[in-house]
């Protein structure tokens, strides 16, 4: 086989074998075939796509290139949520704890943020002693005994995507369905568990920015899931303002504390009780929406999914107090209260996502380049939301800041604001769902 010829297959729009495609993915990751070769065909790819088969193919070849996790020694239904990446997306924090009080293991591999979007690892870690490096026994035992353990990835798992998603980055090759959709699902599938839940964002603050690209990519990951016989479901969800109210790690987690308490924002509550809904459908908990929604209400309202956060964290090395005491968590020296400068009452129209992410991501919350530090104690709390009314001189929002950026955060988040003299109607975050 010569890598030229399968080239020029794909740019002649012609489908690749299964052979083919692990003699590209075997090649690259050994280093035999040349970054220049691979771009080629990258960018036949993001003109000419790929069919089912070679998603599948794709998907499969590069779950191969490295480790699997064997998920065998967790005993139960084994459920994994995973999301595109949004700003305030803190679900996980609350429905991985939700979905184990009711029964489900949530075996859960997390990443870190980059650039405006935040990551579950950095929230976890804002909690002292917090650890996301467990030995693989350790978090087989941990996910057996308490239902739940979010760690950082252990195993050397899918080196060829590592290698793909570079060049993908520098070849103006990132934004094509299947190569998202493969790269995505080959970290999932080699996760190891057989459920898996996809929140895919859609809107300005993430990486899809319209309904229709993000339902291609939604059914693109459903139909790698489920042809891997792993049964998989996406839900689109919208992403034009920040998820509740709190952006920047530790104000995150004490959110996520709160909507376990009963006390969260109504948009995220929603999300949050679909999600858990979702996973209990698709493992097979439960066998009606309305009784799983009733179960997901149950364990909020009797402290069970407060009381698996707190054994997580304990788990984790953790210091699990924090989830009565929230000054153990660092704070910001500074808070700064924004206020609404208009002259008569009106509606929040718009509260942009992307601008909200970039000012908390200037405060130190989040990375420019992957080798930055974040600063767990800074970000932004929303005091106003879309369609809520406001009058002159009100607090739209706070600032906590350590002193990096006040300022230009502080116009950052006047920009992500508009205001409307009509009402503006709350909608829901939820769009739909693909299975
Ligand atoms: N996230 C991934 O893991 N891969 C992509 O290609 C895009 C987003």
């Amino acid at each position: 086989m010569r890598m030229v010829d399968l080239i020029l297959k794909k740019r002649n729009n012609e489908e690749l074998s299964k052979e083919e495609i692990n003699y590209i993915i075997n090649g690259y990751t050994k280093g035999v075939i040349p970054d220049y070769q691979v771009s080629a065909l990258l960018m036949a790819i993001y003109f000419n796509g790929m069919t089912d088969d070679e998603r599948l193919n794709l998907t499969l070849a590069m779950l191969k290139s490295g480790e699997e996790i064997d998920l065998s020694k967790i005993k139960g239904v084994k459920c994994d949520k995973h999301s595109t990446g949004g700003v305030g997306d803190k679900t996980s924090l609350v429905v991985a704890p939700l979905a184990a009080a009711c029964g489900v293991k949530m075996a859960k591999m997390s990443g870190r943020g980059l650039g405006h979007t935040g990551g579950t690892l950095d929230k976890l870690e804002s909690i002292p002693g917090c650890s996301i490096s467990i030995e693989p026994d350790d978090f087989f035992d941990q996910v057996n005994k308490i239902g739940l353990a979010i760690i950082g990835q252990t195993a050397n798992i899918t080196p060829a995507d590592k290698l793909l998603y570079s060049l993908r980055d520098v070849t103006g090759t990132v934004e094509s369905i299947p190569l998202i959709s493969s790269s995505i699902m080959s970290k999932k599938l080699a996760s190891g568990a057989d459920n898996i839940v996809l929140d895919v964002k859609v809107g300005d603050g993430a990486f899809m920015k319209n309904i229709d690209q993000a339902s291609e990519l939604a059914e693109a990951m459903v139909n790698i899931g489920n042809l891997a016989n792993r049964k998989t479901t996406a839900v689109l969800t919208d992403m034009n303002e920040p998820l509740g109210c709190a952006v920047g790690n530790s104000l995150e987690v004490i959110e996520a504390i709160e909507t376990l308490k009963g006390n969260g924002p109504t948009d995220f509550v929603e999300l949050c009780i679909y999600f858990v809904t979702e996973i209990l459908l698709v493992c097979g908990i439960c066998k009606t929406e309305d009784e799983a929604k009733e179960l997901v209400l149950e364990k909020i309202a009797n402290g069970e999914g407060l009381e698996k956060l707190s054994l997580m964290i304990e788990a984790q090395h953790g210091n699990k107090e924090v989830v009565n005491d929230y000054s153990l968590f660092d704070k910001a020296n500074e808070i700064l209260e924004v206020k609404y400068l208009g002259d008569h009452a009106c509606y929040v129209q718009k509260v942009e996502a992307l601008t909200i992410g970039e000012a908390a991501m200037m405060l130190g919350a989040g990375r420019e380049t992957k080798e930055q530090d974040v600063d767990f104690a800074v970000g932004i709390v929303l005091s106003k939301k879309i369609g809520d009314l406001v009058y002159p001189n009100d607090t739209i929002a706070y600032i906590h800041s350590n002193g990096k950026n006040t300022k230009v955060a502080l116009e950052k988040v006047y920009e992500a604001y508009s205001f409307s003299d009509t009402l503006v109607e709350k909608q829901s975050k939820i769009i739909k769902v693909i299975k």
